[in-house]
């Protein structure tokens, strides 16, 4: 137990333990360097705790039950006996085995791990108010620092996340008992995600959405397929609406939302869940101490070297411009503790896979078709449908496509946009592409194995060439 003031001094000392800050901390001291994790809350960050992990393990639960249900046109009769609690159950332990494998993994790397809340106490020093078992505080001396903070939820006014039928996702995944019916407000990923799984497990669920789309910044054709599926799962999309006040009503509550001339509409429900985006953890850190400060939206600029504009400090993941991805934190992480450790290491965004694990998926890595032609090349694009695809036919899920964009005069691999089965993973196999510079050549005479859902990456790149064998080439 710590008590009162102490002051230690690392190499590198890294603030916030999510994805991005304790795989800056473990590279750091894989390369030698004493490094010091401060987590305030849970080692895994959001991602592992309240966000990634939980949710996909809440969508894989609820898609066995789903998937069974479902199956009568394969010859399968069932009617699953979901217990959620137990689901919730498990879903704990999944999350619980990550954190803890994580924090071993800061151990047995030799990562000093402290508990508490970290803010800057002048150049080259945080202060540490401990938390946990700890008491008092610390004075950490750095010669680098690592900002990971992350983000957390964006408020919206007359929706406080205390009152109880208000949840923000973190509260929504943590739900233990299932609501009759919610309103969601915001289709953006989070919001259709949890949704979809609410609606499988027999939720009434109404979102609730500002602007006139669903997964707006996702092509038309990527999130058709996706609002489709929501529709016949029952969700009732609401567009043009902004949420502005809830009351109470009999045993649930009423949500009026606002449309652009100010008209409200109601809606009857028992809780109602807020997932209008995420803003990053800046605002926490005292960071006049160092004279650095945030970019109007919150986050801190970096260089490809993820400094910030103090030399000895950086930032990555939510903190960091740029998508709030988990992936991209580690890997920013991991660039982070090389540059401190004097590795000629730098950031390269030109394949960061994105994933939406909505039914059914979708994946993007790389440029659109349009992003290409602004880039200035002259796209050669192909596509290849699920429903030309043996292994999607049996899996009884045929809904989507793979396309591929390259550049017709050389052949390279520029990006991928999938919607379909398994999304979340086929993109790994293209990301992989563009990063080693593959042209559409290589992925087309790629060998895949059949029959798998892999293949149609392969076919899109032969209907990009003009070749392909199981579409049509137009
Ligand atoms: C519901 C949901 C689903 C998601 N699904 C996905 C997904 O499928 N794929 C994906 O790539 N991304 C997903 N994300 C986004 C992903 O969680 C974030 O991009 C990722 O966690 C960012 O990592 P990070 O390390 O920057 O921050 P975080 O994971 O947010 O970690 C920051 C940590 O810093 C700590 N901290 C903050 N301030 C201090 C302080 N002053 N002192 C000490 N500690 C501090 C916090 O307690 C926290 O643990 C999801 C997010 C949510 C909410």
């Amino acid at each position: 137990m710590v008590v009162g003031d102490v002051s230690t001094g690392t190499d590198v000392a890294v603030v916030g333990g999510g994805p991005g800050g304790y795989v800056a901390a473990i590279r750091a001291a894989q390369l030698g360097l004493d490094a010091t994790l401060v987590e305030m809350d849970a080692y895994g960050g959001t991602c592992l705790n309240y966000g990634c992990i939980p949710s996909k393990a809440m969508i894989t639960a609820t898609d066995v039950a789903h998937d069974a249900g479902n199956a009568e046109e394969m010859g399968v009769y069932a009617d699953p006996d979901v217990d959620f609690g137990e689901m919730v159950e498990w879903k704990d332990g999944v999350v619980d085995q990550l954190t803890g494998g994580v924090e071993k993994l800061c151990k047995a790397n030799g990562v000093n791990l402290v508990e508490g809340r970290a803010e800057f106490a002048g150049s080259d020093k945080l202060r540490v108010v401990h938390s946990g078992d700890g008491q008092g505080s610390e004075t950490i001396e750095y010669e680098h620092c690592v900002v990971a903070t992350g983000s957390r939820p964006i408020k919206v006014p007359g929706f406080e996340f205390d009152a109880d039928p208000v949840l923000d996702s973190r509260q929504a995944l943590a739900m233990d008992e299932l609501p009759d019916s919610i309103v969601v407000v915001g289709a953006g990923y989070i919001g259709m995600e949890i949704s979809t799984v609410l609606a499988k497990l027999g939720v009434d669920v109404t979102v609730v959405e500002m602007l006139d789309e669903a997964l707006a910044g996702y092509p038309d054709d990527l999130t058709q397929p996706v609002k489709q599926r929501a529709e016949s799962l029952g969700i009732d999309f609401e567009f043009g609406l902004a949420a502005d006040h809830w009351e109470e009503s009999g045993d649930g509550i009423v949500v009026a939302a606002e449309d652009e001339s100010g008209e409200l509409t109601e809606f009857d429900t028992e809780k109602v869940l807020v997932a209008v985006g995420r803003e990053p953890v800046t605002d926490t850190l005292n960071l006049d101490a160092i004279d650095l400060e945030p970019n109007d939206d919150g986050r801190l600029e970096t260089d490809d070297q993820a400094r910030t504009a103090v030399e000895n400090v950086f930032a990555i993941g939510d903190v960091a411009p740029g998508p709030m991805l988990a992936h991209k934190a580690s890997k920013e992480g991991i660039v982070a503790a090389e540059v401190a450790a004097g590795e000629p290491a730098a950031l390269d965004y030109q394949a960061v896979p994105a994933a939406v694990f909505t039914d059914p998926e979708i994946a993007t890595v790389g440029m659109s078709e349009a992003e290409a032609s602004e880039e200035g090349f002259e796209p050669a694009v192909g596509t290849f449908p699920f429903r030309a695809s043996g292994r999607s036919l049996t899996t009884g899920n045929d809904d989507g496509f793979v396309r591929v964009v390259a550049d017709e005069d050389s052949g390279f691999l520029l990006g991928a946009q999938i919607v379909g089965p398994e999304a979340s993973e086929l993109v790994a196999e293209l990301g992989l592409a563009i990063e080693m510079g593959a042209t559409l050549e290589d992925v087309a005479s790629t060998i895949h194995t059949h029959p798998t859902l892999s293949e149609a990456t392969m076919e899109a790149a032969e209907h990009a060439l003009g070749h392909a064998i199981h579409t049509l080439n137009r």
